[in-house]
């Protein structure tokens, strides 16, 4: 920690809260944030917010190439001194948000993803991941814990929710090590966890992955209501078509979208194809 602290004053660099900057300085934890992640000397990884650099020489040391993106450009001077000698690493400055991934998929291949991600951009990266992504192997990103716990909820609990259904079309997720915020430097108000998530193309038969988006949020449109009266808010349909549809999905008529298991969903999602509804 006081290394870590030398350097980032060596180099006159200030933490940015609107960046989400609490780095990781334990040795020990961020090597098995990496072996968790199933990285090996066969593996692209990219990372997305590698800070000082820490990490970074973690999976470095484990994986075959590592593109290591950043949005802060003041910590150039920082990675240099803390990932020199590291001749698989590309660090690139860039707000990953913005990333064409096509285009960066087209160059690198296959890949996994490993990163201690800024609260504030987990979960429309990750959108962009399971949306977008035609090469990504794997996930597994540090987290607020109550977020985690979000990604890998099962239906009918309070932590199901469109960011769990969307996530389990593409793949599997749990929860592989709980990590308390006295690691981060600074401290953060919250604890985190780590969630990987294993891709698994056709994890779950679905006619067209737009219409699944499309009903998950029908779903969840208004959780303390019936999902009859979602269809009917959400799509503009009769009660009566709303009743057919749910009866052709197997799904009990007084129902609420968040007891519908991802599976069912993407059945509901068929099912309102095949009547011109999506
Ligand atoms: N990986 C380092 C570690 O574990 O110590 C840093 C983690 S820190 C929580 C998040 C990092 O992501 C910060 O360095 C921040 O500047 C960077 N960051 C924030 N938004 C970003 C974005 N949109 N694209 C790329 N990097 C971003």
């Amino acid at each position: 920690m006081s290394e870590l602290r030398e350097i980032l004053q060596k180099h006159g660099f200030q933490m940015k809260k609107q960046f989400g900057q609490n780095f990781l300085t334990d040795g020990n934890l961020l090597d098995s944030i990496v072996a968790e992640s199933g990285v090996d000397e066969t593996t692209t990884v990219v990372e997305i917010g590698c800070g000082a650099g820490t990490l970074t020489r973690a999976i470095a040391s484990r994986a075959k190439k590592v593109y290591a993106f950043e949005i802060d450009v003041k910590l150039q001077p920082v990675l240099a001194e803390t990932l020199s000698g590291l001749e698989n690493v590309e660090v690139i400055f860039r707000d990953f948000s913005k990333i064409d991934l096509k285009a960066l998929e087209r160059e690198i291949g296959e890949y996994k993803v490993v990163a201690n991600l800024p609260y504030y951009i987990t979960t429309p990266l990750l959108t962009k991941l399971l949306e977008e992504s035609d090469k990504v192997q794997g996930v597994s990103i540090m987290v607020q814990e109550e977020v985690a716990e979000r990604f890998c909820a099962k239906e009918n609990t309070p932590e199901y929710g469109a960011i769990t259904a969307a996530i389990a079309l593409k793949g599997s997720a749990k929860i592989v090590k709980r990590v308390s915020r006295t690691m981060f430097y600074p401290r953060p108000n919250v604890d985190s966890a780590v969630v990987r998530i294993d891709f698994e193309r056709g994890r779950i038969a679905v006619k067209n992955e737009k219409a699944y988006r499309q009903t998950v949020k029908c779903a969840f449109l208004n959780r303390r209501k019936t999902l009859e009266n979602n269809l009917v808010n959400y799509f503009s349909v009769s009660r009566e078509t709303a009743k057919k549809i749910l009866s052709e999905a197997g799904v009990e008529e007084k129902a609420r979208g968040e007891t519908l298991s991802p599976t069912r969903l993407a059945i509901l999602s068929d099912v309102l194809i095949d009547n011109g509804i999506l």
